[in-house]
């Protein structure tokens, strides 16, 4: 991340820096793209836990993370302002990183590292905004049918059709997009995000086609009755 930053991305950004200059933007530039990523999960965290619910952990990924919470929201509700508070974290990030760079005024290279902070932030942002469950932007698509039907598990599978539909459309639009020959990589790396949302999504529907089930007999029970 840091080394395609310095080798690609700022000496776009600033072609008359010296390499040293790439190397200290790339690396603090991943550096803020982790904190990034820290305070939109721990946004989710922090609202989980106002309703009463436990983050177990926190896995990051490239967009994003994983807020690993020991029990589902117990209302539609606690469900939308849980999800919606990383984006609007990510959201508040951006603003604030464009509005330094436009109050500081001070060297370019200063600016273009608040340039990237914020353009970092917006992706995050607008990614998490998917409509594919589990991203935060299916979990306010699953609180809203949960809120009208009243039905969790409704909403839940729903939500897990949506998001493959979204992912495999992704999927689709990056493919055409890679095939057209004009944009290649991020065509591809379309692709990869697609592929990424559906299989997502086809593992919460399923979490929650189990979780429906009636719960299976425990071998303690069992012995219990041979006892
Ligand atoms: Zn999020």
């Amino acid at each position: 991340m840091a080394s395609s930053l310095a080798l690609v991305y700022f000496p776009r950004a600033l072609p008359a820096a010296p390499p040293v200059v790439h190397w200290a933007w790339g690396v603090g530039s991943a550096l803020l793209l982790f904190v990034s990523l820290v305070a939109h999960e721990l946004a989710h965290a922090l609202t989980a836990q106002r309703y009463g619910i436990r983050v177990e952990s926190i896995t990051l990924h490239l967009l994003g993370g994983v807020s690993q919470m020991v029990e589902e929201p117990s209302t539609p509700r606690a469900e939308l302002l849980i999800a919606a508070a990383g984006p609007v974290m990510s959201f508040a990030l951006a603003g604030m990183a464009f509005g330094g760079r436009a109050v500081a005024g001070g060297p370019v290279s200063v600016l273009v590292l608040f340039g990237y902070v914020g353009a970092a932030n917006l992706v995050i942002a607008v990614f998490n905004l998917l409509p594919g469950y589990p991203l935060d932007g299916g979990r306010l698509v699953r609180a809203s049918l949960w809120a009208w039907r009243g039905s969790f598990d409704w909403a839940t599978r729903v939500a897990s059709m949506i998001g493959r539909v979204t992912g495999l459309m992704l999927a689709g639009f990056g493919a055409a997009n890679a095939a057209a020959g004009g944009e290649l990589i991020s065509g591809l790396w379309l692709v990869m995000v697609g592929i990424f949302v559906h299989q997502s999504a086809r593992a919460a529907g399923r979490l929650a086609e189990i979780r429906e089930r009636p719960a299976p007999v425990e071998v303690e029970q069992i012995e219990e009755h041979v006892a």
